[in-house]
C-alpha cells in the first residue's frame, strides 16, 4: 500500500491514545492516510453516555468527589483543537482534535476535565485512559486559537451496572455503582506517547499484529473465497 502525498486526516483523536494503540498500529496508519476505519458495532454506548453526561450537566464538583476543587461543571460536549503538536520542540503536521464530555470552572480560576464511562470492565484504570485525558488538557491548555486554560484535575466518572431498581413497567432501570477516577497529571509521559504515535503515522505502513482478531478473521474469510 502506498503513502498518498498527504494524510487524509491531521487531527489526532484522543480515544486513538487509547484504543488504537492498544492493538496492533496499521489500522491506525490506514485510519489517518486513507480515512478508513473498520466499522463499530456498540449499540447503546451513544444512549448510555448521553444520560450519564446530561446527569452532571450543572453539577457541584466535589459532591462528585471530595477531592476535586471547588467549582461546577459548566460546559460539555464541546470540541477542542489544539496547536500543532511538538516533536524534539519541532512543530509537526499533526494536532489534537476531539470532544471532551465534561468541564468544570473552578473556583480558583482554573478547569477540571472528565471523562465519562458506562462500563463494568477491569481495564478502566487511569494509567490506561491517562493519554487520553492528557490530550484533551493538552488541547485546552494550548487552543488553536485564544487563550489556554489551566486544568487542575483530569479524571473518570465510571457508572458501573450493578443493581435493578423500581418495580412497574415506566420507572424500572439499572442501578450503577458510582466511581471517580482521579487521573495523576502526567504531560511527559503524553509527549512521549504523542512523540511515538506521530512516528508511526510518519512511516511506513506498519506489519499487521499477531493478536487482534480481526486480521484473523479477514484471512480465513478471505481464504473461503478462494476454495
Ligand atoms: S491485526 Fe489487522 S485488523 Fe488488527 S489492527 Fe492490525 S491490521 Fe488492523
Amino acid at each position: 500500500m502506498k503513502k498518498p502525498l498527504k494524510p487524509a486526516r491531521e487531527f489526532i483523536s484522543p480515544s486513538d491514545l487509547t484504543f488504537g494503540l492498544s492493538t496492533c498500529k496499521r489500522c491506525l496508519w490506514i485510519k489517518y492516510w486513507y480515512k478508513l476505519s473498520a466499522p463499530l458495532q456498540m449499540p447503546l454506548v451513544g444512549t448510555l453516555s448521553e444520560l450519564q453526561e446530561e446527569h452532571f450537566h450543572g453539577a457541584d464538583m466535589p459532591t462528585i468527589d471530595a477531592s476535586l476543587r471547588p467549582g461546577t461543571v459548566t460546559k460539555w460536549g464541546e470540541f477542542v483543537k489544539s496547536k500543532p503538536l511538538q516533536v524534539n520542540g519541532l512543530d509537526t503536521r499533526w494536532r489534537i482534535l476531539g470532544k471532551y464530555d465534561l468541564v468544570s470552572t473552578n473556583t480558583d480560576g482554573t478547569i477540571g476535565v472528565i471523562d465519562c464511562k458506562v462500563s463494568d470492565n477491569e481495564r478502566d484504570s487511569g494509567a490506561f485512559y491517562s493519554p487520553q485525558l492528557e490530550a484533551y488538557a493538552y488541547a485546552l491548555e494550548n487552543p488553536a486559537a485564544g487563550k489556554g486554560r489551566s486544568v487542575a484535575s483530569i479524571g473518570l466518572l465510571i457508572w458501573k451496572p450493578g443493581t435493578t431498581i423500581g418495580s412497574d413497567a415506566h420507572s424500572s432501570g439499572f442501578g450503577v455503582y458510582q466511581k471517580y477516577v482521579a487521573v495523576e497529571r502526567d504531560l511527559p509521559n503524553f509527549l512521549a506517547v504523542i512523540g511515538d504515535f506521530i512516528s508511526v503515522l510518519e512511516g511506513e505502513l506498519p506489519e499487521a499484529g499477531a493478536e487482534c482478531t480481526t486480521c484473523a478473521y479477514l484471512l480465513a474469510r478471505n481464504a473461503l473465497d478462494n476454495l
